[in-house]
């Protein structure tokens, strides 16, 4: 396979992009549910509206939230499932996408932190990833 020198055009004729990457670090007074509501309002004001998942799911899940902010129930696990797989699958671009991911990564593995905002408790800690010492020493 030949070599694809690291600029632009060369990318885009090869069909490919180039990734970044980067990492937030946060204390125990943040809650990973006020990070995804930032981000879903973020999407909501950046939306084209070229595609239909994007501005109507990120809206649905930044009411959910908010509803759960107020101590509103949530609905049915499956019902944010389906929105977060319709975001992935349906979304045009990489922000449709993403908040699709999101959505799906909060409610896998963040259900004690979504219970903590409901009942207006203080936000739970994040547990760190095992390597960050590693970066920051
Ligand atoms: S996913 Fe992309 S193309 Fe679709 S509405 Fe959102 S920003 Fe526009």
């Amino acid at each position: 396979m030949d070599e694809i020198p690291p600029d632009w055009d060369e990318l885009g004729k090869a069909a490919s992009v180039l990734g970044s990457a980067g990492k937030v670090f946060l204390d125990d007074s943040v809650s990973v549910v006020d990070i995804v509501k930032y981000f879903m309002e973020y999407v909501q004001a950046e939306s084209c509206a070229e595609c239909r998942p994007c501005p109507i799911g990120t809206k649905y899940l930044l009411d959910v939230l908010n509803l759960m902010g107020n101590g509103g129930e949530a609905p049915n696990d499956a019902v944010i499932q389906e929105v977060a797989r319709t975001l992935k699958q349906g979304s045009k671009c990489g922000l449709g996408r993403v908040a699709g991911l999101v959505t799906e990564k909060l409610w896998q593995r963040f259900q004690d932190e979504l219970k903590a905002y409901q009942e207006g408790q203080r936000p739970k800690t994040v547990a760190p990833n095992p390597g960050w010492q590693t970066i920051v020493g």
